[in-house]
């Protein structure tokens, strides 16, 4: 049984503009078997509606899009997400499978016993493809290599306090614990770390942006950084990774440490790139996140180093909670808890931003799925439309515009500073392995189809 895809604007490896194809994926396996140059919607009737044929006509054909850092958060806290409704945000969004992270769940995944217990409940409530980050926490050395074998993907670690009992922050020496006992294996860095300095700084105003962000200043993540260069060289098989990077004056270092062929890489997100501190109002919570985000030039640097290939990839870091954790009556930018949530609209976000600075679209599918399944370990079968690998993809209209409302929201705290801005293209339909996983024609986008992800 085959599902054919056809389009006027396929988008393949290796070129920036889509071009016309035809896709075969083999339903019983879910794998592209077969890519023809050459768009067929013409030349084949299709009147009676078979399910097996898509014509996406002059609409694009991408690959899925891979978001190697989303906070699903269950067990224990599935009242912030969960895995059906987050994996229903992402299948909207055209994201075909994510990289679950190990912190605010209960337990985290610090143990493969913990990892049991979270895949035991993600089982048949993803509608994507969905894999784990385990979690490096002081003393849990033992745990890394059977947290690898139980399938986690690598692993992520904190610099600095997470807020959360269960998942402390590392120290150095923790570090060089934890780094003795990867090899070749991703560890994935929350770099901001507490100096002497900041910790003096004192709140006047807690509603007032510029404070906060006067509390996170990038000092916290460049001196991370240049910790995690000088352990890297100590240590050059672990393969390190910055999650969320937002301060551009840590780009130097990055350069001069890739230049010197540490196994680096980089990774912004959707809200460093698209918003800039200068237009986040008092009080606003919504838009708190760590680090911070910060002034329009340092995200033109940002963009700047995403183009130059020093900034690898692009995630959503959709890390949300229960409203009311965000205090927005308050507006108390100390207390409210951290994150933005936007899983579902990172395609868009960056195809409007991009379009403005002249980015191709192949580019933008780089930064959100070659690059992220690279980063997963899932190269070979995610990412890109090729021969054997899954048939995970996208069917996309890049031209039309929407002012992004509640109903276009997908994960569960419908919460996020997006909501009122326009954006530009819309997700049509998502397959997961040949599978309809996403439909915006259907009630709701998901009317009478089920979950058919799968973990990795
Ligand atoms: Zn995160």
């Amino acid at each position: 049984m085959l599902l054919t895809v056809t389009g006027r604007n396929v988008l393949l490896p290796d070129f920036d503009l889509p071009r016309p194809a035809t896709i075969n994926i083999d339903l019983r396996t879910g794998k592209i078997i077969e890519i023809l140059l050459g768009y067929i919607g013409d030349k084949v009737c299709n009147k009676s509606g078979d399910l097996h044929f898509v014509d996406a006509g002059d609409k694009f054909v991408l690959p899925g899009l891979v978001d190697a850092h989303v906070h699903l958060e269950e067990p224990g806290n599935q009242d912030w997400e969960g895995f059906w409704t987050g994996t229903q945000a992402a299948a909207a969004g055209g994201v075909t499978a994510l990289i679950d992270m190990p912190v605010d769940s209960s337990p985290p995944t610090t143990t493969p016993g913990n990892l049991d217990i979270k895949r035991h409940s993600a089982r048949g409530q993803c509608w994507v493809d969905v894999g784990f980050w385990g979690g490096a926490i002081p003393h849990n050395q033992a745990q890394l290599g059977p947290l690898l074998s139980a399938g986690a993907r690598g692993f992520k670690c904190f610099l600095v306090d997470t807020g959360i009992e269960e998942f402390p922050r590392v120290s150095e020496s923790d570090l060089r614990a934890h780094m003795s006992h990867l090899q070749n294996s991703v560890l994935i860095f929350h770099a901001e770390m507490q100096n002497a300095s900041s910790s003096t700084h004192h709140q006047l105003d807690p509603r007032s942006y510029q404070e906060f962000l006067s509390s996170r200043p990038e000092e916290l993540e460049v001196d991370a950084i240049t910790l995690i260069t000088r352990l890297q060289a100590a240590y050059p098989s672990v393969f390190c990774h910055i999650a969320h990077l937002s301060a551009a004056s840590a780009l130097p270092i990055i350069r001069a440490a890739k230049e010197r062929g540490l196994k680096l890489s980089v990774e912004t997100c959707f809200h460093y790139l698209c918003l800039s501190a200068e237009d986040i109002p008092d009080g606003a919570t919504e838009y708190k996140c760590t680090p911070p985000i910060r002034e329009d030039s340092n995200r033109n640097l940002l963009w700047d180093a995403l183009v130059d290939g020093t900034i690898d990839c692009v995630v959503s870091d959709h890390s949300p909670c229960l409203i009311e954790m965000k205090g927005l009556e308050r507006g108390d930018f100390m207390e409210a808890w951290g994150g933005v949530s936007s899983l579902g609209l990172g395609l868009s976000l960056l195809w409007t931003e991009g379009r403005k600075r002249g980015i191709p679209l192949g580019q933008i599918i780089r930064w959100m799925s070659i690059k992220t399944a690279e980063l997963a370990g899932l190269s070979g079968t995610k990412g890109q439309l090729k021969m054997g690998h899954d048939g995970d993809l996208v069917i996309w209209d890049p031209e039309p515009e929407f002012k992004v409302s509640k109903e276009h929201l997908y994960f569960k705290n419908k919460l996020t500073p997006y909501e009122g801005m326009t954006l530009r293209g819309l997700v049509h339909k998502t397959f997961v392995r040949g599978r309809l996983a996403y439909d915006s024609a259907l009630q709701d986008g998901f009317k009478g189809l089920r979950p058919a992800g799968e973990l990795l």
